[in-house]
């Protein structure tokens, strides 16, 4: 049986998405939403008839808020393993994260320091140090690869199907992502390097990624997430 995405909105919209990579064994939750979320997860998860401990595994594509900021809170309800990129080990212990805006919305929304509140901080469980972790062992046909450009440590879950979970490594919408024109790619609010963004979302492609679930907005399709690597290059 191939493994199915439910999408978990944490906010309305398409705003900001987690999600649950649902196969035979049980599931993977990918990102955990802002500080408080574990009601919104728990429903999710009562909808797909599924309960905490069926959650085998928490991947966090990375250490900013609006996705690390239940991990602490549901790696407790859930006793599952958490998986994040070593290299974002600093952001999801803690530590003010680097911000480049990307767009006025981005500088406005840094001037409310949301994104630069503290949360609780989050050790990992399984700690990825190289290029890929293969999810074999834990009974899911996918592998999370080191992906950065947004962070450096941001990491997409890519299936064998070709569904890829890839956090923000690109977004859509409009304002912090979503709401309207979902179909056309967009930075998300913040990005620490666009080039390395461009090279992950390529490899991504060239691994046979064709549908890309994304925190903010999404999803896009191959061709608008060619266009947008193209476009990151020639910043
Ligand atoms: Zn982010
Ligand atoms: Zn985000």
């Amino acid at each position: 049986m191939q493994t199915r995405i439910k999408t978990i909105p944490i906010l309305p919209f398409g705003m900001l998405n987690a999600f649950l990579a649902i196969g035979p064994g049980g599931a993977i939750l990918v990102d955990t939403g802002l500080p408080g979320s574990t009601r919104l997860i728990s429903r999710a998860l009562e909808a797909a008839e599924l309960g905490w401990r069926d959650i085998k595994l928490i991947v966090l594509t990375h250490g900013h808020i609006d996705h690390a900021g239940s991990a602490a809170d549901i790696r407790r309800l859930t006793g599952a393993p958490v998986l994040y990129h070593t290299l974002e080990m600093r952001y999801c212990m803690g530590e003010r994260p680097v911000l480049h805006p990307t767009r006025l919305f981005g500088r406005l929304f840094l001037m409310t320091g949301a994104i630069e509140r503290p949360f609780p901080p989050v050790t990992a469980d399984i700690q990825m140090q190289g290029e890929s972790f293969d999810l074999k062992t834990l009974g899911f046909a996918g592998t999370v690869w080191h992906t950065p450009g947004h962070t450096p440590g941001s990491v997409s879950l890519l299936l064998s199907g070709g569904d890829v979970l890839a956090g923000d490594l690109a977004a859509s919408g409009i304002l912090l992502g979503g709401i309207a024109l979902l179909d056309r790619p967009e930075r998300p609010p913040f990005e620490e390097h666009p080039h390395i963004a461009a090279r992950s979302l390529e490899e991504l492609l060239s691994m046979g990624a064709k549908r890309f679930y994304l925190g903010h907005g999404g999803p896009l399709g191959v061709e608008p997430i060619a266009r947008h690597a193209a476009r990151l290059k020639r910043l």
